[in-house]
């Protein structure tokens, strides 16, 4: 046994760690495709899968543990007596190249997950996976991570952190399943020396240096606490929001859902779950047709005012990550950096 906490891995021992990783469990990594698009996705042969370690995922891990849509159950009725079959157990995953943003999302989908009832589906696929992440050093176009509290770095919640830094891998291990990784696959490894450690806390020092825009996240959430937004702001932002619900589907911590019982005859059917968001015109909508609501001023102030002010009234912190992906698919400019500025520069009414 050596000790597990944090060891190095040469860059050259990366793919034959994964190959023995691939063996033991359904591998996913971010995979660039024939597009160009950089997606996480199972990993089939190593040698010939387009692993892509440069550029952000364009999809959180999201979709993994909260399926846009997936089968929640099937019932019958029998005598009108309803007996029900649950789904397919989850498959043993390991997750490589995690950036830390998204591994924080899935701490925050924990807890959601977690109250007032541990919903089976989602802890089942977490119970079986394994995440490892890799620490950014270089911080992307629209990241803002280090004002969330989320990177680039992580301190805790992953099975294993990869940091880059150089021709090697500073590894540190999270408790249980990560530490027994690196104790299986030890003769991958090599103890940490100085160099190391230093190496690794310059890059951390210059990777919180590039973040370029001073993003307000903990002061806006403190002064949410306080004071009203002006309405001049939602007017402003929904004056150029086309409703189109990407914001939300892209985010890693927009975790809303519907679920509808979908009969397949008189005696059997499905229910099933799916993303829903309140940037979609039928968050709101009543059964008749009729939307009591502002629609998108009402969906913007949802989204906005639940990750900066209710979740950080409840959990101290703001659900939002900072991965910058809602800045990315934005085509009206009205992500959540916009409306943080604004709010933080409004004057005391
Ligand atoms: S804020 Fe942007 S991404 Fe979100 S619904 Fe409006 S237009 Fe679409
Ligand atoms: S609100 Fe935007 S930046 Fe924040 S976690 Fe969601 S997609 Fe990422």
């Amino acid at each position: 046994m050596i000790d597990l906490k944090e060891l190095i891995l040469s860059k050259d021992n990366l793919y034959p760690l994964l190959r023995k990783l691939r063996k033991e469990a359904r591998l996913i990594a971010p995979v660039k495709n024939e597009h160009g698009d950089t997606l996480f996705r199972p990993v089939g042969d190593i040698d010939t899968t387009d692993i892509d370690l440069e550029n952000q995922p364009q999809e959180s891990l999201k979709p993994f543990f909260l399926p846009q849509q997936e089968t929640l159950t099937g019932y019958t009725i029998n005598k009108g007596e309803y007996s029900f079959s649950p789904p397919p157990p989850a498959k043993n995953t390991i997750f490589f190249g995690v950036r830390s943003c998204d591994l924080t999302a899935l701490l925050y989908m924990d807890l959601i997950f977690s109250k007032p009832f541990k919903d089976a589906t989602y802890f089942d696929r977490r119970n079986h996976s394994l995440i490892i992440t890799l620490g950014c050093n270089q911080p992307f176009a629209n990241c803002f991570c280090e004002a969330t509290g989320s990177g680039p770095y992580l301190e805790y919640g992953y099975g294993l952190q990869f940091i880059d830094i150089g021709d090697r891998y500073y590894v540190s291990a999270g408790r249980g399943k990560g530490a027994d990784l690196l104790n299986k696959w030890s003769y991958f490894f090599r103890e940490v020396e100085e160099e190391d450690q230093n190496r690794r806390y310059q890059l951390f020092l210059e990777a919180r240096g590039q973040f370029t825009r001073n993003i307000q996240v903990p002061h806006a959430c403190r002064k949410l606490q306080q004071e009203p937004v002006a309405e001049a702001i939602w007017e402003k932002l929904s004056s150029r929001c086309y409703d189109c619900g990407g914001c939300a589907y892209v985010c890693p911590t927009c975790t809303c859902f519907s679920v509808d019982d979908k009969p397949q005859d008189n005696n059997s059917g499905i229910r099933v779950r799916s993303w829903d968001a309140c940037t979609s015109s039928g968050f709101t909508r009543m059964t008749g047709g009729h939307n009591p609501v502002d629609r998108t001023r009402h969906a913007l102030k949802r989204r906005f005012l639940h990750k900066l002010k209710h979740d950080f009234a409840s959990h101290g912190k703001a659900s939002c990550t900072g991965c910058g992906r809602c800045i990315d698919i934005c085509f009206g400019g009205v992500d959540i950096t916009t409306f943080i500025e604004l709010f933080t520069q409004q004057e005391k009414p």
